[in-house]
């Protein structure tokens, strides 16, 4: 992969740099806004460099088409106030007000184009409409650099046709996502442990099956952990409970234990009346959750357990919350699971936080984030990367 070193001197360059700025929004107001730091060193590094930074991004889901709601107004302020320099918002993605952003633009400042997928052609299925998308985006900039690691693993305008016409590079927060992961997945020290969690076991099923093989302890919590219990032939009450997936989780089961790989479920669960911040709850075991309660959280010994089961590995990957960690009465699990993923590292473990969610937790339960070995900015990209699959986005740069 070519890197930004690689483009040459950039001085008076019109760079397009693609990154995630896709944050959470409250109205207007950025409730986390890990990605915009994120995407901060390779956007300073390029304006250091004297280059015209031009960036591409998207936000929420707009139906290919203009909405204020999504507009990057806010995203704009944010990242102008870490960067210390103001960031000229284009009007629109790369009509007049983009071309007349860019050609005002000088040396070393930052320009941000208007939501990228107010373009219907930039998440087309139409190749020739995402050419023609790319070719607009081209003729705004002289080089390409992929940041956005949260959009990689998307076949979009601006993140796989774009490469193939302009001259394209690798930017830093890709390459370090990459980096990390690839330290997971192609020879990780041992042991090496994966915690699983997070809402749905549907959404993970393919990180489950390619991990299965690869790790030598599989830990499960949060909502995909009563499919689990289900599938042991335990009731679950009114959990969160995918009765489709029971099967695919009993071959799971099966298929570590032929494989001897160690898959460590909850033994306690905390329970509520209802999916709510104050409701009444209690800690049960985990093979004898009442008729009519809900699990919200992995208990307190299941969260020892795990933590046992963390702290003296080598590798460690975490993805998904153990519990409902929004309200605080059941966000015990996951705190847990973060501090010992932060114990690990203290003894030399490396550690990855994978999923929006998860690094969301991190940052709202107050852990330090540098305590960690790679806070993933990639939710689906990363899951794709652990499932073992190509992302086309980083494809098209190695090609
Ligand atoms: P990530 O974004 O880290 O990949 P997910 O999106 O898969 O994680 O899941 C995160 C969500 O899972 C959180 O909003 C959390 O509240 C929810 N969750 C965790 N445990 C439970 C549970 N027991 N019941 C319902 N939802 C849960
Ligand atoms: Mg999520």
């Amino acid at each position: 992969m070519k890197t930004i070193d690689d483009l040459g001197d950039l001085r008076g360059k019109r760079v397009l740099v693609r990154a995630d700025l896709n944050v959470p929004l409250d109205g207007t107001t950025i409730t986390d806004d890990g990605r915009v730091q994120a995407a901060v060193p390779t956007l300073r590094r390029l304006a250091d460099a004297g280059a015209r930074v031009v960036v591409a991004a998207h936000l929420g889901r707009p139906k290919g088409a203009p909405e204020d709601k999504y507009s990057l107004a806010p995203v704009a302020a944010r990242l102008g106030e870490l960067l210390g320099a103001p960031v000229h918002l284009a009007r629109d993605t790369v009509g007049d007000s983009a071309r007349e952003t860019v050609a005002t633009l000088g040396d070393g400042e930052v320009a941000l184009l208007e939501n990228i997928r107010f373009d219907p052609r930039e998440t087309s299925k139409d190749d020739a409409e995402r050419a023609s998308l790319a070719a607009d985006l081209a003729s705004l900039a002289d080089a390409y650099v992929s940041d956005g690691f949260g959009v990689v693993h998307r076949k979009q305008a601006s993140v796989y046709d774009i490469a193939q016409v302009l001259p394209a590079a690798v930017g830093g927060l890709v390459l370090k996502e990459v980096d990390a992961l690839r330290r997971a997945t192609d020879s990780p020290e041992r042991p090496y442990v994966v915690v699983l969690g997070g809402s749905k076991v549907s959404d993970k099923l393919g990180v489950i099956a390619n991990l299965l093989t690869k790790a030598d302890r599989l830990l499960i919590g949060g909502g995909m952990v009563f499919t689990f219990l289900a599938a042991q032939g335990h009731s679950v009450g009114t959990s969160l409970l995918e009765e489709d997936q029971i099967d695919t989780v009993k071959g799971y089961l099966a298929q570590a234990a032929e494989a001897g790989v160690e898959i460590v479920l909850p033994t306690d669960i905390v329970v509520a009346d209802s999916f709510a911040a104050d409701s009444p709850h209690d800690v049960v075991a985990a093979d004898a959750i009442p008729n009519g309660r809900i699990g919200l959280d992995i208990g307190p010994a299941s969260a020892e357990l795990f933590a046992s089961k963390i702290v003296d590995a080598k590798t460690i990957v975490w993805n998904g919350p153990m519990g409902v960690f929004e309200f605080d009465a059941f966000a015990d699990g996951t705190r847990a699971v973060a501090q010992a993923l932060v114990d690990a590292g203290t003894r030399g473990g490396f550690s990855i936080v994978g999923g929006g969610d998860s690094a969301a937790a991190v940052r709202r339960l107050g852990f330090d984030e540098a305590a960690f070995g790679h806070i993933s900015t990639g939710g689906g990209a990363s899951l794709e990367f652990l499932e073992g699959k190509s992302l086309p986005g980083i494809a098209v740069l190695d090609a």
